[in-house]
């Protein structure tokens, strides 16, 4: 059976660990091989995804280790440029593995396509049209978009808001009509657009109005995942601190976020530190997670920590995040980059639902990483010491000497490229 606890990882080169992933058959000759190449994403590829194509970009891919979620292992490819994010993902799957695991859930996959309408010369009289033709509009949708509604998703349900109705100006006024459509495995982009499109002359008919948008919405609020652990204090202690200091820093930390937009939006970064390298490696578009994630920080009306952390009844601490999600295991770039095709299979993942919820679980895992690190020794001590090889590398060195400039750096505590420089030219000399 696949287990995510792999003891010593950190340790072996490069090779090796792709050696292992090859003997557990985690990954095929030919995806190793794509591994080892120097343009694992053709240009030739690369130009037919986007315009004005002149090379790729690489980022660093690595694994995050010991997540068990629902009592399923997962290895986890993040693909990011900061150190630190990776082993901090790992260490904390690694203390929740042994409280448990995290526990997760998914709600249906109903995205939404919204339809903005102007310049009706009733709005309530038009919004009730709308209304009362929902089963038509619904059935019209989906005749746009039959393959999905075959996959056994489709138009659901509809909604009609008006915007601004006590506006003066003829420009604020509007209708908005939403049409919820659960995209099954996809992202569903072009299968939203496509229905909102089809749909423009039916409801300009219906409402009198004229149509402008029609396109989905990445507050994605009916596409949610949700991960939580539950933490005995005795696995959180650390160095000098007590399991029981370390959770009520990390609630006090929690309460700062909750309370403060100038603390939850690094915060809440701290999560997305994790959720966007998943779903970067898994081919998806993580700017409208990333947009939707923050958006649903701010549904009560403040911007606020996209976590909750509290101690129950038994003292443990309990941790729960839960975000719109509107990635796919399908569509965009996902079968085209032969990387992200690598990291679905390693991932071992079935569904959308599934991958949102391991995204939201690596999103829970980071932001206690974070908030661990600053309760107690800091965020610097441990963040720095990883840092240390990307500031030899700033400061010039290559190969050998790049461990060997960074040990210097973390002796002598001074962690910063000019120190580097001068650490580089005594080696050269
Ligand atoms: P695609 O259109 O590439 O893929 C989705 C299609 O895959 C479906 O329509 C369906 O087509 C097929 N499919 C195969 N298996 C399944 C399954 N199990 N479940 C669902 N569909 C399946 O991608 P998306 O529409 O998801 O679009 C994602 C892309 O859109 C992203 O790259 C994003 O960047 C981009 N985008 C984002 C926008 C935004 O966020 N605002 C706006 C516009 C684009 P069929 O049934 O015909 O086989």
């Amino acid at each position: 059976m696949k287990s995510s606890r792999i003891p010593g990882f950190y340790k072996m080169a490069v090779e090796e660990r792709r050696e292992l992933l090859q003997n557990m058959e985690w990954i095929s000759d030919d995806e190793t091989e794509y591994l080892f190449s120097k343009e694992p994403l053709q240009v030739e590829t690369a130009d037919k995804m986007i315009e004005n194509v002149i090379g790729t970009f690489p980022l660093p891919l690595g694994l995050g280790l010991n997540f068990l979620i629902n009592e399923k292992e997962y290895v986890v490819p993040m693909a990011i440029e900061e150190p630190s994010v990776v082993a901090s993902a790992s260490h904390i799957a690694k203390i929740v593995r042994d409280a448990g695991g995290f526990s997760t859930e998914a709600t249906e996959r109903d995205m939404i396509g919204q339809i903005q309408v102007v310049g009706c010369s009733d709005y309530r009289a038009a919004k009730q049209v709308l209304l009362d033709a929902k089963e038509t509009l619904i059935k019209e949708a989906n005749a746009a978009y039959p393959s999905i509604v075959a996959r056994g998703g489709g138009a659901k349900d509809i909604d009609v808001r008006i915007l601004n109705e006590e506006a003066d100006s003829l420009y604020n006024q509007m209708l908005v009509f939403h049409l919820y459509i659960n995209t099954c495995d996809a992202m569903g982009a072009n299968i939203i657009n496509t229905m909102a499109e089809s749909l423009a002359p039916t409801i300009e008919e219906l409402t009198g109005g004229k149509v402008y948008l029609r396109i989905l919405s990445n507050y994605a609020d009916r596409c949610l995942a949700k991960a939580r652990c539950v933490i005995p204090p005795k696995l959180l202690a650390t160095g000098d601190f007590t399991g029981e200091e370390v959770r009520d820093g990390v609630i006090h930390a929690y309460e700062f976020a909750a309370s403060d937009p100038y603390r939850a939006v690094t915060h809440n970064k701290g999560i997305m530190n994790g959720i966007d390298p998943v779903v970067i490696a898994t081919g998806n578009d993580w700017r409208a997670v990333e947009a939707g994630a923050h958006a649903y920080a701010v549904r009560h009306g403040q911007y606020s920590s996209m976590t909750t952390w509290k101690a129950d009844e038994n003292g443990n601490l309990v941790g729960e995040l839960e975000l719109p999600m509107s990635i796919g295991t399908v569509g965009g770039a996902i079968r085209v980059h032969p990387i992200s095709q690598m990291a679905h299979k390693l991932l071992d993942i079935h569904s959308a639902q599934e991958l949102s919820q391991v995204i939201v679980a690596v999103g829970l895992a980071q932001n206690l990483g974070a908030l661990k690190a600053l309760v107690t020794d800091g965020i610097q001590k441990g963040h720095m010491a990883l840092h240390s090889r990307s500031v030899a590398i700033a400061a010039g060195a290559t190969g050998e000497m790049i461990d060997i400039i960074a040990e210097r750096l973390r002796d002598e505590k001074e962690i910063r490229v000019g120190k580097a420089k001068e650490l580089v030219e005594e080696y050269k000399k």
